[in-house]
């Protein structure tokens, strides 16, 4: 590890890379001397657009897309297997991604309420479950998922994201107790509002109303968060486990 390149030599996965958090995430490691493979869903061609980018930046670094559906588990584990054969080791899991259904709980259907829990916390099961172990074996590796300010508060409208936000937190501060022996360490981090496609779908004035509760009035940046994240990822974190980090502004709703 050098100080411009805390990531050099690593393999890295993580979900949802397409666009958002996990486009920033994907960028920063390539750029922080990784290797990274990452999935994507519907956006195939962001995707590959932005794996093309950053490995003709970056020759000697691979950067791969592979499809991945992260709520079924019988695709995470072929995600989770064709990573590991794209990269020559696996240092860390980025459990990026995620989706809201956001409406009042009394209206919420069942199909809304299991889209939300099944892609943001059965991913946690569908995806760690195949790669701890490999990490675990080598006796060294990070595992960094996304839970959410919404998991840790609660925010109106969002039950079910709260719900599988918060069953985040509680299975990072668990298995990070069960293999911290093992070197490898597991933390959260919780965003506030981050300018993605996900913050887009907002309505305007309650947007204004939200910027209004954040010091700085403004909503932060995925490279914010993907700064957070890579931190979490480098040796510089070794001694970092089982906690939920806000990254937030400020906020307090
Ligand atoms: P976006 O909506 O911008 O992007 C979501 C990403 O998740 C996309 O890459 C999408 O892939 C992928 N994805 C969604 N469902 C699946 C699935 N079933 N299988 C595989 N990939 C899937 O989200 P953000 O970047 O804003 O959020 C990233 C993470 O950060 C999420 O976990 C979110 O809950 C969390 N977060 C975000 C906040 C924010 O303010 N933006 C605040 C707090 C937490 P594709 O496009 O290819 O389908």
């Amino acid at each position: 590890m050098t100080d411009n390149l805390p990531l050099e030599g690593r393999g890295v996965v993580v979900t949802g890379g397409s666009r958002g958090i996990g486009a920033a995430v994907v960028r920063l490691a390539v750029e922080q001397g990784a290797d990274v493979v990452f999935g994507y869903r519907h956006g195939e061609e962001r995707a590959r657009a932005l794996a093309k980018e950053l490995n003709d930046a970056h020759p000697g670094r691979r950067c791969v897309p592979l499809y991945a559906d992260v709520a079924d588990a019988g695709e995470a584990g072929r995600f989770a297997t064709e990573a590991l054969a794209a990269l020559d080791r696996l240092d860390v899991l980025v459990n990026n991604a995620g989706v809201t259904r956001d409406t009042l709980f009394a209206r919420m259907t069942a199909q809304q309420w299991n889209e939300v829990i099944d892609t943001n916390l059965g991913s946690m099961y569908n995806v760690t479950r195949p790669l701890v172990l490999p990490m675990a074996k080598q006796g060294r590796g990070a595992i960094v998922n996304l839970t959410s300010y919404s998991g840790v508060h609660g925010i109106p409208g969002q039950t079910a994201y709260s719900a599988s936000k918060a069953g985040i937190a509680g299975f990072t501060k668990a298995l990070a107790k069960e293999i911290g022996g093992r070197g490898v360490t597991v933390n959260a981090v919780a965003p506030g509002l981050i300018e993605t496609d996900m913050t887009d779908a907002v309505p305007g004035d309650k947007a204004e109303y939200l910027k209004s509760l954040i010091p700085s009035r403004s909503f932060g940046s995925p490279e914010d968060v993907a700064h957070l994240v890579c931190y979490l990822a480098s040796d510089r974190a070794r001694y970092i486990t089982g906690q939920v980090i806000e990254i937030a502004g400020g906020l307090v709703l």
